[in-house]
């Protein structure tokens, strides 16, 4: 048995790469399945022997999950903190990068690639791996290896698009050189990574420091297709988007979409809030893993950026980070640079700007789990526990959005090649207005007040 009879098998992967890039007999390898996400797929049979990839793999259920991790990781720290949400944490910043050109490029504030660059300049390690435009035909990003802090920069932004580990992960396995890399992933991908570095010596000597970013969810390929297609560019003319571009007539969280053809043209840029539905809201190419996840934060990590998602930074086109340290060297680093403007902000507001997170990833998670373990086939545990009191109270929600996911993957091939994304919205409108209508019935009971209410139980404001 491998992960392809469990977690492909029963929609939960993540595509994250780590079980292929660890796999002795290279018998994984990671592709795109027809639902436009990458996925393992198996080249021989198994040993009986191995279970290396469900060891590792983050949607299995691991005896060492998040927590023990983390216990182990951090919990000696010196003035080390805890928090249920963000886990262990030494210190939060709020800031941005001071060179605006590159301030400007980046998702946020500037301070993950500004971070990872120090990290080489500083030669606290050789090489980072980080995700940016792919050299493959087939993929639009991927991780990569970088040498230098140039590199760095030119993977600023963020890539709301499924990426892989598996090649960069063999290459360092295989490598005779003693580099020393960091990593900066998706929490689900930094989770996969730090049972892997328990399992595998090498890996273990040579990742020496990962970041991660705040995650929301992850949608699968056909949604850059849908982006470009609403810009004017169709499917097979697509080269790159750009997923973050700020625009000074925007607030920082409506920021620009923007797709160029193969041809170096760009297409009509797309704010975030305008587009002809809020794909993020309705959960339109989710990927079914991210309904399991229920780490908001990168507690694994040395140190999390998200977007300052909060009141006095939004209106700021140029985009303010948040950073969640969890190590004396992360704190160090951030502490002594010229290169940022970073002040102390409370751990409280740092959870305040993610409260739709938390609402989604610990309360609605219950609900979902309930579902799954009401069908009786394999689902991953979680720290939260499956509880029928939170899927009635939200039934129609989940299943709803479930039900978006799917049918808008299911759908997409068919309208792909369209000139337009006008069929595509008439199938899947009626649904939508069914959420919108469901979220108008229950706006003030559910969505509006309990974030807002659960809010001021935790800060005890
Ligand atoms: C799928 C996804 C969902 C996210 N959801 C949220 C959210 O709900 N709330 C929130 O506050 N922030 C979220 N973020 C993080 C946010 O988009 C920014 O990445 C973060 O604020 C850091 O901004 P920055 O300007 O400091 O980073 P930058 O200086 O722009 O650097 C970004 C770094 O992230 C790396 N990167 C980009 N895409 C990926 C990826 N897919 N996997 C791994 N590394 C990547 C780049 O290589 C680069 O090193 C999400 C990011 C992604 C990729
Ligand atoms: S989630 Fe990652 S480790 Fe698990 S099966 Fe998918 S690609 Fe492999
Ligand atoms: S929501 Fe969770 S599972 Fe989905 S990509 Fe983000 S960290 Fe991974």
């Amino acid at each position: 048995m491998n992960v392809t009879d469990l977690t492909v098998k029963n929609d939960y992967c993540i595509g994250c790469g780590v079980c292929a890039g660890v796999c002795p007999s290279n018998n994984l390898y990671i592709d795109w399945s027809p639902r436009g996400e990458l996925i393992p797929h198996t080249n021989n049979l198994c040993n009986d022997k191995c279970s290396i990839c469900l060891d590792i793999c983050p949607f299995n259920n691991h005896k060492i999950n998040q927590d023990a991790i983390t216990n182990s990781l951090f919990s000696k720290t010196r003035n080390i903190k805890y928090n249920e949400y963000t886990g262990y944490y030494l210190n939060c910043y709020v800031g941005f990068r001071k060179d605006t050109v590159k301030r400007l490029k980046s998702a946020s504030g500037g301070l993950a690639t500004s971070f990872l660059a120090s990290l080489i300049k500083e030669n606290i390690v050789d090489r980072i791996i980080a995700v940016g435009i792919s050299e493959d035909n087939n993929r639009m990003f991927n991780f990569k290896i970088l040498n230098n802090s140039n590199e760095v920069y030119s993977c600023a932004g963020s890539a709301y698009y499924p990426v892989e580990i598996s090649r960069i992960l063999k290459e360092i396995i295989k490598e005779k050189e003693e580099f020393e890399y960091a990593v900066i992933a998706l929490p689900c991908v930094a989770y996969a990574l730090r049972l892997a570095i328990d399992k595998i010596p090498k890996l273990k000597k040579k990742i020496k420091i990962i970041a991660s970013l705040t995650c929301g969810q992850l949608q699968n390929r056909f949604c850059t297709e849908l982006l470009s297609l609403e810009s004017g560019i169709k499917v097979n003319e697509l080269a790159k988007m750009n997923f973050r571009q700020k625009s000074e007539n925007n607030s920082a969280i409506n920021y620009m979409q923007v797709a160029t053809d193969k041809n170096g043209n760009e297409g009509i840029p797309q704010a975030n809030q305008e587009l002809p539905s809020h794909l993020w809201h309705y959960q339109y190419f989710k990927q079914n893993a991210c309904n399991f996840c229920d780490d908001i934060f990168g507690e694994v990590a040395d140190v999390t950026f998200m977007d300052a998602w909060l009141p006095e930074y939004i209106d700021n086109y140029r985009g303010t980070s948040l950073i969640i340290s969890r190590t004396p060297l992360a704190l160090k680093l951030l502490e002594n640079s010229h290169e940022y403007n970073l002040k102390e902000i409370s751990v409280n507001s740092v959870i305040e700007s993610q409260m739709g997170l938390i609402q989604k990833k610990r309360t609605l998670l219950k609900g979902k789990l309930y579902k799954s373990e009401s069908s009786n086939s394999f689902y991953p545990e979680k720290r939260v526990k499956p509880d029928f009191n939170v899927y009635n109270e939200n039934r129609e929600f989940i299943d709803l959005t479930t039900e978006i996911q799917d049918l808008s993957k299911e759908l997409w091939p068919k309208y792909r090649l369209d000139k337009s994304t006008a069929e595509f919205w008439n199938e899947l409108k009626p649904l939508e207005s069914k959420i919108a209508k469901y979220e108008r019935k229950i706006r003030i009971k559910n969505l509006m007040t309990k974030p807002k209410k659960f809010f001021k139980k935790i800060s005890g404001s």
